[in-house]
This record gives structure tokens, C-alpha cells and sequence, in this order.
């Protein structure tokens, strides 16, 4: 396998592979761009088939990252950690720990915070051993903690400003697809009903959609299904590449806006989408209300009020990449990479 030639290499500044042979972690941390500032980016955990799956992904999701602080103007630059493992059955404190010494050993270069597969708890014992890590949990009143509510209202101010540009109208009598009923799209789900959208719902995780029926009357829809399903509003909140040759074509929602990383499949799936008339919200613009949170939480000194402000930034940057691709005839997805590029390179 040579790094440098694989489709994902993007000029990546450093890619370190981690083991440890008492605990078994196998680990990859991969640093896109410091240019901003640190490399920032999650810890994923994933039972990845082979290493070359899981570096393919840790490239992939660090250049979104770089992307994702350029675009939400943080200090930051992108990193991503991925751990070769299975998160429901293979953590223990010592694993984390492990891992924490390899984040320690990069010097402030990268810095983690839980993602997919993560929790507040497991950052917990990598802050025992590093202080480059956030997404911790936090007291009263503090600015921090699992960063998927703030993820949540950052899409669904991003949904309502990609309706607004779309549809011409507001979320009452709306109907939302939302696919995922994690950490972001169960606090989602609540802020969309909140303003009288209608819901359908759906989770590979038994009960999750029937718990937001009997607490939203959301309409439980099967997970194959709810791609295709009749909505005005697809929101992805599971994982990525769910825009793809296959599901394009079948989509029946005008706006895709949601918090999956990576839900093009490939780019030319964002010519498709603008092709079919829908509007795509880049993901890395609109689901950057946790990253926001994070970085609050890192450099210390910010209110919640302060964060809620940030965050509500997003809805008029989406609005210029949304005015700009209709100006240009160009797909939203490469409108926003190229802003993030010119970012980064006026920062270089
Ligand atoms: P999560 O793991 O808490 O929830 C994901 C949910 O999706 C789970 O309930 C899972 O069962 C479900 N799911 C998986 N495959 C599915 C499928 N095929 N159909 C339907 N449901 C399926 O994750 P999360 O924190 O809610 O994050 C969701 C997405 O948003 C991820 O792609 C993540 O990378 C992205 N994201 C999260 C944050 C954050 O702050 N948590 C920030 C930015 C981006």
C-alpha cells in the first residue's frame, strides 16, 4: 500500500499508526492541515475490515475536518482518529488511556474529542493522560460535554435557512425524513417538531424510532426505506456515502440537509443532486455546531450564550454557498470545497 498514491491522499501533513501490544489498540491519526491551528477532528471507533479501510477513512474525515474549521472560522486546523474496533464490545479504560499517550506524543498537533462509536466517558480516561483532548464532561453552567445537541441545532437552523432558499416558506406542516436517531438526530428530531414539521423516522436500533413516536408522534418508517420516502426534507444523521449513484435517483425530498460526515459518495454525486433539482446542504458547514462547541470548550472562557451565537452563524453561511452555487450553475458541494480552499490557502 503507498500512502501517497492512494485516492484520498490530500497532501496530508503527517499519518501516524498506533499499537499497543498490551491493551491491542490499533489506532491511525491522521493530520490534514495545521495551517489554521491544531489539527482538530473526533476519534472514531468502527470495526473496520482491514487498515487500508480504516486509514481511507481517517484520510477522508481530516480533510473534512480541515474544511469544516475553515468554513466555521475557528483557529483550527483537521485532524481525525480512527481506532480499529468494536465499540460496543471491545472498549476499556486502559485502551483509551493507550490511545491518549499516542495523542500526547504528537505534541499538541492533533486534537481529539469523542465521534461514532466514542463517548464523554471514554475521553474521560484519555484526559487522564493528555491535555489535547475536549468533549469532556462538564459541570453546571460549563461550556463542553457531548457535543451532539449542539451539532442538532446548528442542522436544524441549517434546515431551516436551506427551506427558506428552497421552498420559500417555514418548518410548520413540513415533513422531515430524519435518518439516525443518535446523539444528533434525536435532539434534532425534538427542535424540528418544536416548530411543527412533521416527522418520519428511522434507526437500524430497535426502539429508537418508536421511542420519538410516542414522545413526538413521529411516523416510523423501515431504515431501508426511508431514503425514498415522501418528505420535503431528507436529513441524514447516521453515517456517510447515503448519496450515492443507487439512492440519487430515487430521492423524493427537494433539500438534503443533515449531519452525516461524508454523505456524498463520490463528487460527482453533488452534480447529481443539483442536476435532480435538490438542494444539498454541504455537510461540513452545516454540521459544524459540535466542532463549535468543542473549540469553545478547548480554549475555556466562553458561555453557552456565546457558542449558541457561533453556532447560529451557520444558517448565513450556508445561505452564500447556496446563493453563490445558483449564481454560478455549480453544485453547493463544490462551492463550499473551494471556499474552504481559498480560506486555507489565504491563511497559508
Ligand atoms: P450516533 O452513533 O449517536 O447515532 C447514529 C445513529 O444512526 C444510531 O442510532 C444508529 O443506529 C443509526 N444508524 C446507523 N446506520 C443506520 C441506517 N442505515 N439507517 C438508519 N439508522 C442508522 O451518531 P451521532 O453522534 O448522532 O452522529 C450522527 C452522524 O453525524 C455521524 O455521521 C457523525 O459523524 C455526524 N456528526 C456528528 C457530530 C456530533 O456532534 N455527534 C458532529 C458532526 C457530525
Amino acid at each position: 500500500m503507498d500512502l501517497y498514491e492512494l485516492p484520498d491522499f490530500d497532501g496530508h501533513e503527517q499519518v501516524v499508526f498506533g499499537y499497543d501490544a498490551s491493551t491491542g489498540l490499533r489506532a491511525v491519526i491522521a493530520i490534514h492541515s495545521t495551517t489554521l491551528g491544531p489539527a482538530a477532528g473526533g476519534c472514531r471507533m468502527w470495526p473496520y475490515a482491514c487498515t487500508r479501510e480504516a486509514l481511507t477513512d481517517a484520510l477522508r474525515l481530516s480533510r473534512g475536518m480541515s474544511y469544516k474549521n475553515a468554513m466555521a472560522e475557528l483557529p483550527l486546523g483537521g485532524g481525525k482518529a480512527v481506532i480499529l474496533g468494536e465499540s460496543r464490545r471491545g472498549k476499556t479504560p486502559q485502551l483509551f488511556q493507550a490511545f491518549g499517550r499516542l495523542v500526547d506524543s504528537l505534541g499538541g498537533r492533533y486534537l481529539t474529542a469523542e465521534d461514532v462509536g466514542t463517548t464523554t466517558t471514554d475521553m474521560e480516561w484519555v484526559a487522564g493522560v493528555t491535555r489535547y483532548v475536549s468533549g469532556l464532561s462538564r459541570k453546571e453552567g460549563e461550556v463542553g460535554g457531548d457535543p451532539g445537541p449542539q451539532t442538532a441545532l446548528g442542522v436544524y437552523l441549517g434546515i431551516k435557512a436551506a427551506v427558506t432558499f428552497q421552498l420559500d416558506r417555514d418548518l410548520a406542516g413540513l415533513t422531515v425524513a430524519v435518518q439516525g436517531l443518535g446523539g444528533v438526530g434525536r435532539p434534532l428530531c425534538r427542535l424540528l417538531a418544536a416548530d411543527g414539521a412533521r416527522l418520519k423516522v428511522a434507526d437500524v436500533r430497535p426502539g429508537a424510532a418508536e421511542q420519538l413516536r410516542d414522545e413526538l408522534g413521529a411516523e416510523v418508517v423501515p431504515a431501508d426505506d426511508i431514503v425514498v420516502e415522501a418528505a420535503d426534507v431528507f436529513a441524514p444523521c447516521a453515517l456517510g456515502a447515503v448519496l450515492n449513484r443507487r439512492t440519487i435517483p430515487t430521492l423524493r425530498a427537494r433539500v438534503v440537509a443533515g449531519a452525516a460526515n461524508n454523505q456524498l459518495a463520490r463528487e460527482e454525486d453533488g452534480h447529481a443532486l443539483m442536476r435532480a433539482g435538490i438542494l444539498y446542504a454541504p455537510d461540513y458547514v452545516i454540521n459544524a455546531g459540535g466542532i463549535i462547541n468543542v473549540a469553545h470548550e478547548y480554549r475555556g472562557g466562553a458561555c453557552e450564550a456565546r457558542v449558541r451565537a457561533d453556532i447560529g452563524k451557520i444558517p448565513g453561511r450556508l445561505t452564500e454557498i447556496f446563493e453563490r452555487a445558483r449564481c454560478e450553475e455549480r453544485p453547493t458541494s463544490v462551492v463550499a470545497d473551494q471556499m474552504a480552499r481559498e480560506r486555507l490557502t489565504r491563511a497559508a
